[in-house]
């Protein structure tokens, strides 16, 4: 995949919003870990799919008019035979929607030490920032979340990570492992390194990026492009 040019398609075909799976499909191109995903269209080849892949699956709507896809019941977990993804499947397909729907099959991926938030979002006055904090309500509530302007240090990135408060959850909470911040720190720093080479993305939302012992994976991602001609 050449980055570039799949963003310069995009815009040229007035799209501003890449969805989860071409989100996904860059980020692996950048070395971040995603799960096996696979788009279809009829249910025989998201069976297909899915065996293909190997159970457990998740399996989402992908549609340009639902954005928050748990919120409208488009995201299906933990589906292990062929009688559930079938069920699956005529539930997703009777979600109301004005686009062209798809299903994304994507392997199921092991349960976390706890989800992240990473994302970048351009601010006015210094360009792209990047965002760091622990999903759920420590985000979403608590406004726990670490910025540092883009280009990034990997010390820059070790210091974004220490810094919020629910940095504790990280560094192995009530015996849990400890969670693997050299893979954080290597995520922000890819990153950084894509939105300084590429300023045409104005925002980026990782979420949840799951974190292991060892290594990350991230389970749903959303990139938005500037309107071209749009100032910053
Ligand atoms: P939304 O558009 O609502 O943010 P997500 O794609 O983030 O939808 O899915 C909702 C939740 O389902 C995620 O926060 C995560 O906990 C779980 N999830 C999504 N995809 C996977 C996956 N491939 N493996 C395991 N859990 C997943
Ligand atoms: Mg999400």
């Amino acid at each position: 995949m050449n980055i570039s040019e799949l963003l310069k398609n995009k815009l040229e075909s007035n799209q501003t919003v890449l969805t989860e799976f071409e989100s996904k499909n860059l980020l692996k191109e950048i070395g971040i870990p995603i799960p096996e995903q696979e788009l279809a269209i009829t249910k025989e080849k998201t069976i297909a799919v899915a065996k293909k892949i190997g159970f457990p699956v998740v399996l989402k709507l992908m549609a340009e008019d639902v954005v928050h896809k748990s919120d409208t019941g488009a995201v299906k977990l933990n589906i292990n035979n062929e009688v559930e993804i079938a069920n699956a499947y005529d539930e997703l397909m009777k979600i109301p929607s004005q686009s062209e729907k798809s299903i994304s099959i994507q392997k199921m991926a092991d349960e976390p030490i706890t989800e992240l938030i990473i994302g970048m979002t351009t601010d006015a006055q210094f360009g792209p920032a990047l965002m760091f904090g622990i999903g759920g309500i420590l985000v979403e509530l608590l406004e726990d979340i670490s910025f540092r302007i883009a280009p990034i240090t990997e010390y820059d990135a070790r210091e974004q990570i220490h810094e919020i408060k629910g940095f504790p959850i990280l560094d192995g909470y009530r015996g849990k492992p400890k969670a693997d911040i050299d893979a954080i720190v290597n995520t922000l720093l890819k990153i950084s390194d894509l939105v300084i080479k590429h300023e045409e993305i104005n925002e980026m939302d990782l979420n949840p990026v799951f974190i292991y012992e060892n290594g990350l994976i991230c389970v749903d991602a959303r990139i938005i492009l500037k309107k071209p001609g749009a100032s910053l």
